[in-house]
């Protein structure tokens, strides 16, 4: 994907998902499904965006069987690939001016 189109989008970028962005998630326990074979299935979600991950637990001894797997919000990823630093720093720079005046 071109420089200005990333650009562009980066622009477009939802608002809820800019603070996530640059900080990471504020993951909290969200579910816990009893899965076959002596497995939970822990689910949390971001307190910010609402987005979740879920990973696979063992019951009996609590070793991670499988680690997480995010389910992704609409929207929240950006086509083209990893976010390069003047990328990471505009994300940085718009979620800061969301909430300074
Ligand atoms: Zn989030």
């Amino acid at each position: 994907m071109a420089e200005s189109s990333r650009r562009r989008l980066l622009a477009t970028y939802p608002a809820e998902y800019l603070v996530c962005r640059d900080l990471t998630h504020s993951w909290r326990p969200y579910a816990v499904e009893n899965e076959d074979g002596g497995l939970w299935r822990q689910v949390v979600i971001c307190a910010s965006c609402g987005q979740l991950k879920d990973r696979l637990i063992r019951r009996r001894t609590g070793a991670v069987i499988r680690n997480w797997a995010i389910r992704y919000v609409k929207g929240y990823q950006i086509a083209g690939g990893l976010l390069d630093a003047d990328e990471r720093n505009e994300i940085r720079r718009l979620a800061i001016s969301q909430v300074s005046s």
